[in-house]
Order: C-alpha cells, then structure tokens, then sequence
C-alpha cells in the first residue's frame, strides 16, 4: 500500500487537516491511522464538551499566548488565523457564538473573547471535520496503532498493529501529547520519533491543578477569589532553605515576607481567578501558570484586591496561620501571608488540558510544519512543543498548524 499522504492520529488537528487538503487527485491518496476505536476524543471533551474551538481578539494578540514558543508559530498563526478558521466554519454551516450565547461573526471578532460553535456542542465541530475528510477523500483505520517509522528513499515505511506495513511520501504526526492517555493519547510517538533521532523536549502536563507540599486550604475546596497574583520560582537553592522560611514564619518568629534565597529564578507571574480545591490549587490562573510549575519549586500567591472581601472561612484560616508571642507577630505575619503565601510544589495533576514540550521546534520549519532534517515528515497540533493559555488557544493553534501543511502539499502536488 503506497499512499501520498498518512496522519499519524485521528485527532483534532489531524481532522482539521483531512477537512482542509483533498487527496482525491492525489494518486496513492491519504490514509489516517487511529490507534483508538473512535477518532476525536480529546475534541468532543474540549470546554466541557462545548468546543471552545478559538478566541477573539486580533490574532497579533495570540503569539504572547504560548509561552516562548508563540513567537516562533507567528507566521504560521498569521497566515492561518482565527478570522481563518472562523470563516471556514461559517462558510461550512457552522455559526459561532461567544461564551453567553451572543452570535459571533468571522468579521466581528474583537471582543468575542472564548469562541464556541453557536450549538455549544463539540459533536457538531467534530462531524464537520469528519464529513469533510470523507468527502476529501481520506480513508481512516481506527483501533490501528503506529509503531515504528523509517525512512525510504521514496518516502516512508510505518509499520502497525494489527500488523501491517504501509508506505506514505509523506507522513504528518498528529499523535497529540501524554495527558488522558485513555483517549490514546499516551505519547508513544514521541519515543518512536526519538528512535528516529528526532529531539523530543520531555512531554508534562499543563492547564492543571497545582499540588503544594502542606496545603492548608482544603476547607475552602470551591471557593474562588478574583484577581489574584500568582508567580511561580523554579527550585532553587536547598529545599530545606525555603521550608525554614515558612517555618519560621509560621512560628510567628519572622515577618512573613519570603524568604530571600529560599528558592530559585522566578518562572513567571500572572494574575487572573484561582479556585481552591480539597487538594490544592486550580483555576484559570493556576492553569495557566501551570506549565512554569516544577516539584520542588515555589507558588507564591498575593491575594491583591481580594483582600478586601475575603470569605469568612478563608479568614479563619489565615489567622490559625499566623502563629506568633505577640499581637504585633501575627500581624505581621498575617499582612505577609497576603501579600506572599509560599508553597513549595509538590506536582502538578497529570491530567492537564495540553501537554507541554513535544516534537521541538529548532526540528520544525514553521512556516510548512516540516521537520527541516527530515522531508516528508511533519508535525502538528499538541505533538509539538508548543501549548497555550485556556481560552481557545490550543485548537486555534492545531487549526493553524493543519492548515499549513495543507497549504505545503497543495502546493507540492502542482
Ligand atoms: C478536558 C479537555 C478540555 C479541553 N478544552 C479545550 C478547549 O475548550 N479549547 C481548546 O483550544 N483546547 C482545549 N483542549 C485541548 C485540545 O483539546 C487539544 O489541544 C487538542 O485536542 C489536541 O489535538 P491533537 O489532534 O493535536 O491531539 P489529540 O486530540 O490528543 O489526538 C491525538 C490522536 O492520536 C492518536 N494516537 C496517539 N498515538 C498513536 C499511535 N501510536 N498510533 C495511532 N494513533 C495514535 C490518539 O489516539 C489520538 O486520537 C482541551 C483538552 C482537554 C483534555
């Protein structure tokens, strides 16, 4: 079996991908492998099952979105934007509204912010997709798993199970990254492309709940402040440096400002609404700041303005914190407490919404998806080593990442 074109994954971007490039002229034709028994898992989960498929606003706004790697997707997003993608849903029957249901339009999107299928269902984005593959002509074979690619003069050789040997000229992995492995995302085909000597920055998850080492909340579990600080210290020097800095500001025998030195270059800091949970921190503020967090690191939290309406039972526990001999002590203690409440991580949920790292961008042009040492071969979607914020970010950038690989083997077929 000689085809033109194989997907590696029956996901998001590999749909958005078969929906954009015909292969009917293609003489050997496109084949999508899906190691599952259902293609789009992950799609019909997304924004709780209401597909927040893009975000509005000028899309020069998105690079700053996905961390040091959005600089480097630029032209890719430019060229492939939201104002893109919103108008090939329109033109395909699919009309879009904002978070509470307002209609958006494709040339209207500045202050659209999250931007749904006006339906609010997934299902209806994943069928598009999957009726335009069919009608582009790709063939998909599910509950087929990849397991090894080399490279052929020609092409390529993929080998799979149920066992069988196919050839491609070119192939496009769209294998997603390592969270909700049960949706068959497990990042097997980062090993497989590592046997390739394809660097791989080490997979983790991201848009997740953060775990600190003694959480105190776990009786505020639901309650969220607006607003808040959040910045996240690599780890630094010796844990115990930064321990002793909470303990002694527990004991009420320090003011409770950090501890200097007791942890390492600052990460990032972002403001945004955090949730309390019975295990620790959540939120979009926590989520997205996620990606920076590291065991044995530091999440320090300024509560701001929501000082000044703290809930009851979140002031109770504030104050059993500030521990000290004298009235003076605890205050201080306390007024430290808002201003930098220190937590050293101890993991990050293993299920966030995305995976950071992936397929490494110094392997990718770019501007076709192309890996530069390897023609023939490319990446999309969550296998790369890029990931965004919430709000529409990661399908925006699976949209645009498809959507330039189809725009190269358009062009490569004339
Ligand atoms: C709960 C949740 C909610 C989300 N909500 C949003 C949202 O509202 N907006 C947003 O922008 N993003 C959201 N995301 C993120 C977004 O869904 C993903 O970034 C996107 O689906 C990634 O698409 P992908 O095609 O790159 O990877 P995936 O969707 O993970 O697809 C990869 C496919 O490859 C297959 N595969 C893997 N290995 C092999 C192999 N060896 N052989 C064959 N097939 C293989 C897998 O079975 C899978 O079907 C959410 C994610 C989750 C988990």
């Amino acid at each position: 079996m000689y085809y033109d074109c194989i997907i590696i994954g029956g996901g998001a971007s590999a749909l958005m991908l078969a929906a954009r490039l015909d292969v009917r002229n293609m003489p050997g034709g496109g084949l999508i492998i899906e190691k599952t028994g259902k293609c789009g898992t992950k799609l019909l989960m997304s924004g709780g099952g209401r597909c927040n498929i893009t975000h509005g606003g000028s899309i020069k706004d998105f690079v700053s979105c996905y961390g040091n790697s959005g600089p480097r997707l630029r032209k890719c997003l430019y060229r492939h934007s939201n104002m893109g993608l919103a108008s090939w849903l329109e033109e395909n029957g699919i009309s879009l509204a904002d978070e509470k249901g307002n209609p958006v339009y494709s040339w209207d999107l500045e202050d659209a912010g999250r931007v749904f299928p006006s339906s609010h269902k997934a299902s209806d984005i994943l069928n598009l997709f999957l009726e335009k593959a069919e009608s582009n002509g790709w063939e998909i074979r599910k509950d087929t798993e990849v397991h090894s690619i080399h490279r052929r003069d020609d092409g390529w050789e993929i080998r799979v199970s149920p066992a069988a040997e196919i050839t491609s000229r070119n192939v496009i992995v769209a294998s997603g990254g390592i969270t909700f492995p049960e949706t068959g995302s497990d990042g097997s085909v980062f090993r497989i492309l590592e046997d390739l000597e394809v660097s791989v920055t080490p997979p983790r998850s991201a848009l997740a709940p953060v775990y600190p080492e003694d959480y105190p909340y776990e009786e505020l579990s639901g309650i969220t402040l607006e607003d808040v600080t959040v910045t996240v210290f690599q780890p630094g020097e010796s844990r115990a440096d930064s321990t002793a800095g909470r303990q002694t500001k527990d004991s009420g025998q320090q003011t409770a400002s950090p501890a200097p030195g007791g942890h390492g270059k600052m990460a990032a800091r972002m403001t945004g609404d955090l949730l309390f949970t019975h295990r620790g921190f959540s939120g979009p503020v926590i989520l997205n700041i996620s990606r920076y967090a590291e065991p044995g690191g530091t999440l320090s939290v300024s509560y701001g303005k929501a000082i000044e309406n703290l809930p009851k039972r979140m002031q109770k526990v504030l104050e059993s914190r500030s521990k000290g001999p004298s009235v003076d002590i605890r205050t201080s203690v306390l007024a430290g407490l808002l201003i930098s409440d220190d937590f050293i991580i101890s993991s990050v949920d293993d299920n966030g919404m995305v995976t950071a790292g992936g397929i490494s961008l110094d392997e990718i042009d770019t501007s076709t998806m192309q890996l530069k040492r390897f023609p023939g071969l490319y990446a999309i979607g969550e296998a790369i080593d890029a990931d965004g914020i919430t709000g529409g970010y990661n399908l925006q950038m699976c949209w645009s990442t498809a959507s330039a690989v189809a725009d190269t083997l358009i062009h490569k077929q004339v």
